[in-house]
C-alpha cells in the first residue's frame, strides 16, 4: 500500500470515529480498490489468512453502520459491498443512484451519476430506502461479446 493511500483510509475511519486498526484498513482498501461491488467470500479469497472470518464480517458490519460502506444484492442473493458516497453517515445511508447487476459476470455497479427520481408516496406511507437495479450486460461483458463475433 501506498503511504499517501494508506493517510486517506485511516482519515476515514477518523471521520467516523473508528479506531484505526489493520483488518478495517485491509478491508477498506480491498473495497476501495474495485470499480465494482465485493462480496464477503470474495474478500476472504483475495485477503487470505490475514483475517479470520468472524473479524471480516465484523468489520463489515460496522462499516456499514458507519455509514462507509453500502450492501447491494447480486443475482444470487449474495450481499456485495460498495463504497458509500461522502453524505452517508451513522445509520443514514444516502446512496441513492441506480445498481447496475451483469447478467453475463454477476459483477455489481454502483451508478453513481444515475440519480433516483423522487416518489411521492400515498398519505400515510413513509419510504425509508428506494432500490433501484439495472440488470443488463456491463461495458466489459459487452466488449468481450463484439469482440467474438467480429
Ligand atoms: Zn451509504
Ligand atoms: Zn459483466
Ligand atoms: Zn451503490
Amino acid at each position: 500500500m501506498k503511504e499517501e493511500k494508506v493517510k486517506t483510509f485511516e482519515n476515514i475511519l477518523r471521520k467516523h470515529s473508528l479506531k484505526v486498526t489493520h483488518p478495517r484498513l485491509k478491508v477498506l482498501e480491498k473495497i476501495f480498490n474495485k470499480d465494482t461491488a465485493t462480496s464477503q467470500p470474495e474478500l476472504e479469497k483475495s485477503i487470505g489468512e490475514d483475517i479470520d472470518r468472524v473479524t471480516l464480517y465484523r468489520v463489515l458490519n460496522i462499516f456499514e453502520e458507519k455509514g462507509i460502506i453500502h450492501k447491494v444484492f447480486d443475482l444470487h442473493g449474495t450481499a456485495t459491498y460498495a463504497i458509500c458516497s461522502t453524505r452517508c453517515t451513522t445509520h443514514q445511508h444516502h446512496d441513492e443512484h441506480v445498481h447496475f447487476t451483469c447478467s453475463t459476470c454477476n459483477s455489481v455497479y454502483c451508478l453513481q451519476e444515475i440519480k433516483l427520481p423522487q416518489i411521492t408516496t400515498p398519505s400515510g406511507f413513509t419510504i425509508d430506502q428506494i432500490a433501484v437495479n439495472a440488470i443488463g450486460t456491463c461495458n466489459k461483458c459487452q466488449s468481450l461479446k463484439n469482440a467474438s463475433l467480429s
